[in-house]
């Protein structure tokens, strides 16, 4: 048996023991499947009920299965326009490949392209350090860096409900993958023209925030030399996440995290701490806010550079790997004929379930368990060559072209990428 029809026919089990009935308005929604090695191979399908797509993923047991964020009086028409869109969910997306984590140096890898070189090593490199040529990356995830999307996750959702004051239909799922959907199924997000989506992501991403016009500017009349605020107690919005900042870092008493954020030594960083109650106080007089400094510490030296660390603390990661990639992605954000995974379904690349995750256990989802559900049966597997990576509560490898053998979960994610064949000795 070939690595395909065996991951198929795990599919296959799966979809005969588990109902989906994840997609809320299924029968306006578009769906696109994908195969091995393809995650959309066609689109334009649609459901009337959950029965019906039920039926169709016990049938068909697709690698993927993704529908429309938007709505549509006629989903599986074509092209595009004939499907008569009434409206789209917003839908946020964070991938770990896209944020940046220590961990990625001991379990990415990568090869030089130039088959005259031929050399790799570990990281995240994107030239060759001895030839300059392109190199390919491979790309693995432990719960470290899955960690950090759930941290941007859960900044996200606070966006959501404390500054855009979406309280309803927010839901979250593991991608399957990488990261985390976020998906915002309210009336009151629908009808958001691309325009008005991307205006929300510059939000989120601290695009051009002005932080002169939120108040917070040194003032350099002599008779003032003061940086002022808005009053704190008041803040709403951009300035009150800054506040946040400012108080969790003052409440912390760590002078050296005050040092670094405010661009000072540690010795004034000190200073400042011991004058917390008079700091904070000032911030918060009712004729204006007043960001005090201390004796020997420049006001607009400090509070100018605290302020830009409090925005890049407070914001969505929005670095990716020189520059190229948006922490949370902008395409999906903002395309509104995007299709994505399925909740409740598997992630053909991994065999991992893009399980929805109740909002109140988003801090504590160890994604690489929970998400596994495929069976611990153990299969034989040739050629593994994988770094040592975790999942379901084990760590595995590395390997180097062994024979091993392994539960059926670990079988499908290496079978799937290609780092693994399937044994001929393994009755699956
Ligand atoms: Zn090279
Ligand atoms: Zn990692």
């Amino acid at each position: 048996m070939g690595a395909e029809a065996f991951l198929s026919g795990a599919l296959r089990g799966y979809y005969a023991a588990n109902e989906i009935t994840s997609v809320p308005e299924i029968s306006m929604r578009e769906f696109g499947i994908g195969e091995f090695g393809r995650k959309i191979s066609s689109r334009h399908l649609s459901f009337r009920d959950n029965a019906a797509l039920n039926h169709f993923l016990r049938e068909k047991a697709p690698f993927y299965i993704s529908y429309s964020n938007a709505l549509y009086e006629f989903p599986g028409a074509r092209p595009m326009e004939a499907k008569k869109m009434a409206g789209a969910d917003l839908v946020y997306e964070f991938d770990a490949d896209d944020i940046k984590t220590a961990c990625k140096e001991s379990h990415d890898s990568w090869k030089c392209t130039s088959q005259k070189c031929g050399r790799e090593g570990k990281g995240r490199v994107l030239a060759c350090d001895a030839c300059g040529s392109g190199t390919k990356v491979e790309e693995w995830v432990c719960p470290e860096c899955i960690a950090e999307t759930r941290r941007q996750t859960l900044k996200l959702i606070s966006f959501l409900r404390d500054d855009f004051g979406f309280s309803e239909g927010i839901a979250v799922n593991f991608s399957g993958s990488k990261g985390f959907h976020i998906h915002v199924r309210s009336e009151s997000v629908r009808g958001l023209s691309k325009g008005a989506r991307l205006e929300l992501l510059d939000y989120l991403t601290a695009t051009g925030l002005d932080l002169n016009s939120l108040g917070f500017r040194y003032d350099k009349d002599p008779k003032k030399r003061s940086f002022v605020c808005p009053r704190r107690s008041l803040a709403k919005g951009w300035a009150k996440r800054i506040f946040r900042t400012i108080e969790s870092a003052f409440e912390s008493g760590d002078a050296s995290k005050l040092a670094v954020m405010g661009g000072t030594r540690q010795g004034a960083a000190e200073k400042l701490l011991a004058e917390k109650e008079k700091i904070l106080g000032h911030m918060d007089f009712p004729q204006g806010g007043v960001l005090l400094a201390t004796k020997g510490v420049d006001a607009n030296k400090f509070w100018a550079a605290f302020l830009a660390s409090a925005v890049d603390d407070a914001k969505l990661a929005k670095e990716g790997f020189e520059g190229n990639a948006l922490g949370v992605d902008r395409q999906t954000s903002v395309d509104i004929n995007k299709i994505v995974r399925v909740p409740g379904t598997l992630h053909g690349s991994t065999g991992l379930c893009a399980k929805e995750v109740p909002l109140e256990k988003i801090h504590s989802f160890e994604a690489l368990d929970e998400c596994v559900v495929l069976p611990e049966s153990d299969v034989l597997v040739s050629n593994a060559r994988a770094p040592r990576f975790y999942l379901g509560k084990k760590w595995f490898g590395p390997f180097s072209g062994e024979d091993v053998s392994l539960p059926l979960y670990a079988a499908f994610f290496l079978l799937a990428r290609g780092n693994a064949s399937l044994s001929d000795e393994s009755v699956p």
